[in-house]
């Protein structure tokens, strides 16, 4: 269905961040049919040039980031059609005039804000000054959102000053994954599941999101902010909270928000003992790749968190992200216990239902059931998948999951912030995640080592194993 006619202002259209996702985003969304004739993309940066430099540059970084055969002479050319570009100083008066003499007054108006954080003030404050963003106009904001709550929070005041929350789209891109929406749709639009979801029947859950990349040329960024804040206040808590929550009432921005919102204050404190933070060392070393020697900010974090609440109480979930590590794999997953009674001999070899939503690579669901062996051989038991993976089960390839930007993006578009995550929730999450930080640089905490292509720090390992539990293989 196609989103109705928009003007969307890319600033930082010359950055990585719009060539790499954003722009073979729109590309996907428009060969899709689902932008309009009339939908306008305006890039928007520092660099002077004409649109038609832009535009080659756009060429280029559909060429490179999208296969050869979605990219069709005829599409990319009325695709390219729709781009214009202006040199604008976020900081300065140049190329505003310009913009507002652009702007349609008659399409969603939309501003996405792909430059560094510093400068979102500065953008808010000219799109008003300038009288150019009307008050429906959107605007998407990126990661990090703050480095701390008093970041956060003067951030969300800056923004405030100019838009009101309903207009600002903070993105969390593991939001936009259809596993992660496929979460939702598992538990609450079958019956199967949500009366399982809960301490009585879940042994503990686990989220990993493992990375097999270092920092590489990122390591002066990464250096200042860590896996903790990297990683775990944003993507691994917004994983957390849609595996946690309460049903919300209806599948509607703030309804969702407030069940998410209510997780992440019911966390409990963590203790230290319940943390490991590690940094690779070995072919690839964390220390070669930044530019502080003694460095130790974490490249792993694996932690063991409760939500205290009626549904939860007893069931740990442990979360662990690194870089560097054995493969590359996000899931969820969610270990139920196992039988109360089992009327099978001791040994016959039934398991406990296990069900995994993993989020990449080939996005799919997965849910172990136990099954009697096939044969004669008497009563003995196996687990077996039944397996959801999206490729075989909906009959489309891994590479025609649309990308999490496709989705968020058009979601901006059509006005639903369902996905997108409010002011209050990011504040709450700096809320529990700063005690931490400030814990380990009170302490001066050190990371403990893990050799570069493993599975993270033993250290991590005997943090399951304390418990009677183990982490899932790394794939
Ligand atoms: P980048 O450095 O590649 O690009 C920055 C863009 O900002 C350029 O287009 C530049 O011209 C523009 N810019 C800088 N100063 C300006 C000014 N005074 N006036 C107008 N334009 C100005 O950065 P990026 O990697 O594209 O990241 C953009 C934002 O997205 C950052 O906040 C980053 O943290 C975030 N982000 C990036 C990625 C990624 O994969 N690249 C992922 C998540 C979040």
């Amino acid at each position: 269905i196609p989103v109705d006619p928009f003007d969307l202002v890319i600033f930082g259209g010359t950055g990585d961040l719009a060539r790499r996702k954003i722009l073979p985003a729109l590309f996907r969304r428009f060969s899709d049919g689902q932008m309009p004739e009339d939908a306008r993309i305006i890039g928007a940066a520092r660099t002077k040039q004409t649109a038609a430099a832009w535009t080659k540059w756009v060429h280029e970084a559909l060429k490179e980031f999208l296969p050869k055969e979605e990219l069709g002479k005829t599409l990319v050319k009325a695709f390219l059609e729709r781009l214009d570009y202006l040199a604008i100083d976020a900081v300065g008066e140049a190329g505003w005039p310009e913009l507002k003499a652009k702007m349609r007054d008659d399409v969603t108006q939309a501003f996405y804000f792909s430059v560094a954080p510093s400068l979102f003030g500065a953008l808010a404050e000219r799109l008003h000054s300038n009288g150019i963003a009307r008050a429906d106009a959107r605007i998407v904001v990126e990661k990090p959102f703050g480095r701390d709550l008093a970041s956060a929070q003067a951030l969300n005041a800056t923004l405030a000053e100019h838009f009101a929350e309903t207009q600002i789209y903070r993105i969390d891109h593991y939001l936009g994954k259809e596993t992660v929406q496929n979460l939702m749709a598992i538990r609450f639009g079958n019956v199967l599941f949500e009366p399982l979801w809960n301490a009585q029947y879940v042994d503990h859950v686990q989220i990993t999101v493992a990375e097999e990349v270092g920092v590489g040329g990122r390591g002066a960024y990464y250096d200042k902010s860590g896996a903790m804040r990297d990683m775990v206040q944003n993507h691994l808590m917004q994983l957390l909270c849609l595996t946690a929550m309460e049903p919300p009432n209806r599948f509607e921005p703030n309804a969702v928000r407030d069940e998410k919102l209510k997780v992440i204050r019911a966390l409990d404190p963590v203790a230290s003992t319940d943390i490991v933070r590690g940094q690779y060392v070995g072919k690839s070393s964390y220390l070669d790749d930044v530019e502080d020697p003694a460095s130790r900010t974490e490249s792993y974090i694996a932690m063991k968190l409760h939500v205290a609440n009626w549904r939860w109480n007893g069931t740990p979930f442990y979360l662990r992200t690194g870089k560097c590590l054995k493969a590359r794999g996000s899931e969820i997953v969610v270990h139920f216990k196992e039988t109360p009674h089992s009327i099978f001999e001791e040994d016959a070899g039934n398991k406990a239902n296990v069900l995994s939503i993993r989020l990449q690579p080939n996005e799919g669901i997965d849910l172990r059931v136990t099954i009697k062996e096939p044969g004669p051989g008497g009563m003995r038991l196996v687990d077996v998948p039944l397996d959801m993976s999206f490729a075989d089960a909906l009959g489309h390839d891994a590479s025609h999951v649309p990308d999490a930007y496709e989705r968020l993006i058009m979601d901006v578009i059509r006005g639903d912030q369902t996905l997108f995550m409010r002011g209050d929730e990011v504040e709450a999450a700096w809320a529990w995640t700063d005690p931490i930080i400030e814990g380990w640089k009170a302490r001066n905490d050190k990371p403990v080592d893990y050799e570069t292509g493993s599975t993270g720090p033993e250290e991590a390992l005997m943090l399951m194993h304390r418990d009677g539990r183990r982490w899932r293989d790394l794939a």
